[in-house]
């Protein structure tokens, strides 16, 4: 599909670096990435830097960072507020000028007792105004508030996904927009930034909808045009309630770590809350093609790490051992290959490609060749139990034999090996393939045995075989 560029759709994504990025997050940023490339739009992305105290240059860097290794790349250089006090000073002065704001010098004492008072008549609602009155030459510390205008019943956010959502008069009180040490705070920078930066489109999630009116109230007040509103529904655990830890709200970075793939996740992450008709499987070209903000749903997306699972385990069938290799050692174990101290190279992108229909993610893969370096710590009960009988012991023996005999230990050759022992024993193939797998893998879920024999070579296949047959010995004394 050809998309023209679109001058007059600009969206941008605008995490605070108080910590790693979100998963949820990344949701965020990946619908505004979505629309912008649907519509020919521009992305930006905005560092919301102003909480001095808790926000960290390692947060940017990390964010920034998880954001690449999804490419998402933002249009334009990356704004930080930290840089912007200047201008933000300028509008705050603007508006005293014209008296949309004013001094509050309410100490936080009286603050709290005159709350107190009236919310126990069942009467607060929010800061009273009575500072709006008081002589602004005076002295001493003071926050600046916003003087809600008293001329309006509601404020009506307009949501291109939940509809109008009207706001009461009554519902928002002045609120601050500098505090006593000068600092402006969430809402007003949101506002002076998204105008500044020609915002058509502010998409986020619904946990902002809340502070929706006030910026409006804010667009207006600095004669800025009111961008459009899409509030994104959160991320529900699998039981319906908010998201934890437990359930995988954890970091980018953290499923980088665990083996998870960029398009998994953003695979996965785009239908959490969006659909298109049935399909699960998306191409990112796919998703630009038909992301709308239209698809996404009004009701939270429970969160289903089964599901995404399943899809990361879909994208790694697609890639080739190598590249797994190479994923491997970029973001989950850096020092894989070096530290598997039997297994060539060569016999580690073997393994891959044997265990590749089997994993979930790339940790696993460092999971089994680790574990499959050594030799099985035990044997499979059931597996025992179900496969080996007073016949296997005989069968073991031979197969040392007839295995050592094989120059070339190629898959043809050992394949014939094995079945002329199950003809010449008279038993079904089974119980000479599945007592191998016992041996060399400790269970009786492992790839195809011959490919398992060859990758290990003819050596440590015949080493394990005879460990499995004094193990078996042992048992029987
Ligand atoms: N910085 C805010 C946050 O990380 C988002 C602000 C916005 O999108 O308006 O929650």
């Amino acid at each position: 599909m050809a998309i023209t560029k679109n001058e007059s759709v600009r969206v941008r994504f605008a995490p605070s670096p108080t910590g790693h990025l979100h998963i949820g997050s990344l949701r965020t940023a990946l619908f505004n990435l979505l629309y912008a490339r649907h519509t020919g739009g521009s992305f930006l992305v905005r560092i919301e830097d102003t909480d001095l105290p808790r926000s960290k240059k390692e947060y940017v860097d990390s964010i920034l960072q998880s954001l690449k290794w999804i490419s998402i790349e933002p249009d334009e250089p990356v704004v930080f507020q930290s840089d912007r006090s200047q201008k933000y000073n300028d509008v705050i002065e603007h508006l005293v000028k014209n008296r949309h704001v004013y001094k509050c010098f309410c100490s936080q004492d009286d603050l709290k007792k005159r709350k107190e008072g009236l919310e126990a008549k069942g009467a607060y609602r929010g800061y009273d105004g009575r500072c709006r009155s008081v002589d602004q030459s005076q002295e001493g510390p003071y926050v600046i508030r916003f003087k809600v205008p008293n001329d309006i019943e509601k404020v009506v956010v307009s949501d291109l996904i939940r509809g109008e959502i009207a706001f009461d008069r009554e519902q928002i009180e002045d609120f601050v927009i500098a505090r006593s040490d000068g600092s402006p705070t969430y809402n007003f920078v949101v506002t002076v930034d998204d105008a500044d930066m020609k915002i058509s489109h502010v998409i986020r999630g619904e946990d902002l909808l809340s502070s929706t009116p006030k910026q409006i109230l804010l667009y207006k007040a600095c004669g800025y045009s009111v961008p459009k509103f899409a509030h994104i529904p959160l991320i529900l655990s699998p039981k319906g309630g908010r998201l934890s830890k437990r359930d995988g709200a954890t970091s980018v970075s953290e499923y980088t770590k665990n083996g998870y793939l960029s398009d998994a996740l953003v695979n996965y992450l785009a239908r959490l809350g969006w659909a298109h008709g049935d399909q699960e499987v998306f191409s990112m070209q796919e998703l630009i093609e038909y992301f709308s903000i239209e698809g996404v749903v009004k009701n939270g997306a429970a969160f289903d790490i089964e599901k995404l699972n399943w899809l990361n385990g879909l994208y790694i069938r697609e890639l080739s051992a190598k590249k797994i290799l190479e994923l491997i050692e970029k973001d989950v174990d850096s020092n894989f290959l070096s530290s598997c101290n039997k297994f060539d190279k060569e016999t580690v992108l073997s393994l891959i490609e044997l265990y590749k229909d089997r994993v979930k993610t790339l940790k696993d893969f460092v999971e089994i060749i680790c574990s499959f370096e050594s030799l099985p710590q035990d044997y499979s009960t059931s597996g025992m139990q179900k496969w080996v009988n007073e016949g296997t012991e005989e069968i073991v023996e031979k197969m040392v034999i007839k295995l050592s005999e094989i120059d070339a230990f190629y898959k043809e050759e050992v394949s014939e090996s094995l079945r002329d022992i199950s003809k010449e024993q008279g038993v079904k193939f089974a119980y000479v393939a599945q007592p191998t797998r016992l041996a060399l893998t400790g269970t009786v879920e492992s790839p195809g045995v011959f490919d398992l024999l060859v990758t290990i070579g003819k050596e440590e296949s015949i080493f394990r075989l005879k460990t499995f047959l004094d193990f078996m010995r042992s048992k029987k004394q």
